[in-house]
């Protein structure tokens, strides 16, 4: 499966099915993302690989530790390993087939937009699950 940003300097390519969708619905990712919230997917390292314009990847982290990369040239946010993780978030819009991906779980429901209607699908939690739980329900498409 391969990604891109917005003005396609940055590539990437993810092996594998994939697994589940998140959705964030912070304060924090919604300044990042502009939009009522984030949509991604977390992959193990070893099942993703640049393919292009790593160059191009600029960081942004706030004294919190909450961190956003993001291309220097069209401000796509950008896929970046979790901290003491080998595994890589992955924003969701990046990817250029999104067949069969369900939003399995959402996060700090609690700090919604007043204006924003969450959807009724997937596990809905106030504020932030243990990531190794969140880790297994994103995954349980792939347990077969
Ligand atoms: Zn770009
Ligand atoms: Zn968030």
């Amino acid at each position: 499966m391969r990604g891109t940003c917005l003005c396609g300097a940055v590539k990437f390519e993810i092996t594998d099915t994939l697994p589940n969708i998140y959705q964030c619905h912070c304060s924090l990712c919604r300044k990042s993302t502009g939009a009522f919230a984030n949509a991604a997917l977390i992959v193990p390292g070893n099942q993703f690989q640049w393919v292009s314009g790593q160059g191009c990847i600029n960081s942004y982290e706030n004294e919190s530790g909450y961190r956003s990369d993001f291309c220097a040239k069209c401000g796509s946010p950008l896929p970046n390993s979790l901290k003491g993780k080998t595994d890589y978030w992955v924003p969701v819009g990046l990817l250029e087939d999104k067949a069969n991906l369900e939003v399995a779980a959402h996060l700090h429901v609690g700090s919604k937009a007043s204006w924003e209607v969450i959807a009724t699908g997937g596990v809905h939690y106030q504020d932030a699950p243990d990531l190794d739980c969140l880790y297994q329900l994103l995954r349980k498409n792939l347990d077969a």
